[in-house]
């Protein structure tokens, strides 16, 4: 951070005469920590300042969860002191993808994959030439610089795809994939597509290979797309998203005796740390704007999604003038703490707008 800020208030931060963070000086002052800052959705209403230590469930300081988080820390320093430079965890292990995907990484990475130069090299006697172009096949070679890999690379579903680097180490080819995130509409729920990809790269040079069947870029990247589909919906247990809380029983929290009621409910994407807030009023009496739908940047977790949809949805309440209504929303955890008036620590600034909002 540059010297001249070192005076600074939180309150500095803001856009003039709001409590929004001003995203470019955000970004200028603290281009480390400029997503972790918008992150953090301030009261609106003029919630009290309060100290919370995030990592105990009432926000107070314990020395058990200070020697957890020091614990915590330690560990993922030496995670990230592996050998070859490889966070195995994130990088491998950690993926969410199957088994055999990870595996088929963990392989390339560490030059277990039987490549024509890699068996030449174990002194088998063959031709090390690539199936699809003649050039020396290593694992690299087939993967990122096989013409037949540029192909499947240039029409992959993958933000800013454009023209695939030379790589040298496998290694620096998948953290690259690792930036791009995937293009709707493949119908993927979470998790990457590249693993895939990669691992159906190495399925077709097999192919072609062992049984001279040969398949067009369009034809694999389909086959790849279509089995991380197939893997994602047997899990419907791990998906990150609140859909998995509509299973839960629907909880209703009556405010008042109601006269209208608004039902809200967010969607929250990992991969983009993005959300899409919902709300819609239900009202036989009052000519209300009947929906509303917006999507919000820079949202830390599927509670705060919810959250920031449960307080636009009251807000707008307020400002309709409606004093009588209920609120019908899908998340326990917030359902049990706006019942009981208590705070969650992780919103503690939305939720403390929320309870302004029904005060
Ligand atoms: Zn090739």
């Amino acid at each position: 951070m540059p010297l001249e800020g070192k005076d600074l208030l939180v309150k500095d931060l803001f856009e003039k005469n709001s409590l929004e963070w001003d995203q470019d000086k955000v970004k200028a002052l603290f281009p480390n920590f400029a997503k972790e800052i918008l992150s953090i959705k301030p009261s609106r209403f003029g919630a009290p300042d309060k100290q919370i230590w995030l990592a105990s469930s009432d926000g107070q300081y314990t020395t058990k969860s200070g020697y957890a988080i020091a614990r915590e820390t330690k560990c993922d320093l030496e995670k990230t002191k592996e050998p070859g430079d490889c966070n195995w965890i994130d990088e491998v292990w950690g993926i969410k993808a199957s088994p055999k995907v990870k595996l088929f990484l963990w392989k390339t990475l560490v030059g277990a994959i039987p490549t024509g130069l890699q068996l030449v090299s174990k002194g088998m006697e063959l031709d090390p030439r690539c199936v699809h172009c003649k050039e020396p096949e290593s694992i690299c070679h087939l993967i990122f610089n096989c013409s037949f890999a540029k192909q499947v690379w240039k029409l992959a579903p993958l933000v800013s795809l454009e023209e695939v680097p030379v790589f040298t180490e496998v290694h620096k080819g998948l953290s690259w994939l690792r930036e791009k995130k995937v293009l709707p509409p493949t119908g993927l729920v979470f998790g990457p597509l590249y693993p895939w990809i990669c691992w159906n790269i190495w399925l077709a040079r097999n192919q072609r290979t062992f049984s001279n069947k040969s398949l067009s870029a369009v034809e694999m990247l389909l086959k790849a797309i279509l089995d991380a589909r197939e893997w994602q919906e047997a899990q419907d247990s791990i998906v990150p998203s609140s859909k998995s809380g509509r299973s839960l029983a629907q909880e209703t929290y009556s405010c008042f005796p109601c006269s209208a009621s608004v039902s809200s409910d967010a969607a929250w994407n990992q991969a983009s740390n993005a959300a899409g807030l919902s709300w819609i009023f239900d009202s036989q009496n009052m000519s209300l704007p009947q929906r509303h739908s917006a999507v919000c940047e820079f949202v830390s977790s599927p509670l705060m999604a919810e959250c920031l949809a449960i307080r636009s949805a009251l807000s707008s309440a307020l400002d309709l003038g409606i004093q009588f209504l209920s609120l019908k929303i899908d998340c326990q955890v917030l359902a049990k703490a706006i019942s009981s008036k208590s705070t969650v620590v992780e919103v503690h600034g939305v939720i403390s707008d929320i309870f302004l909002c029904i005060a």
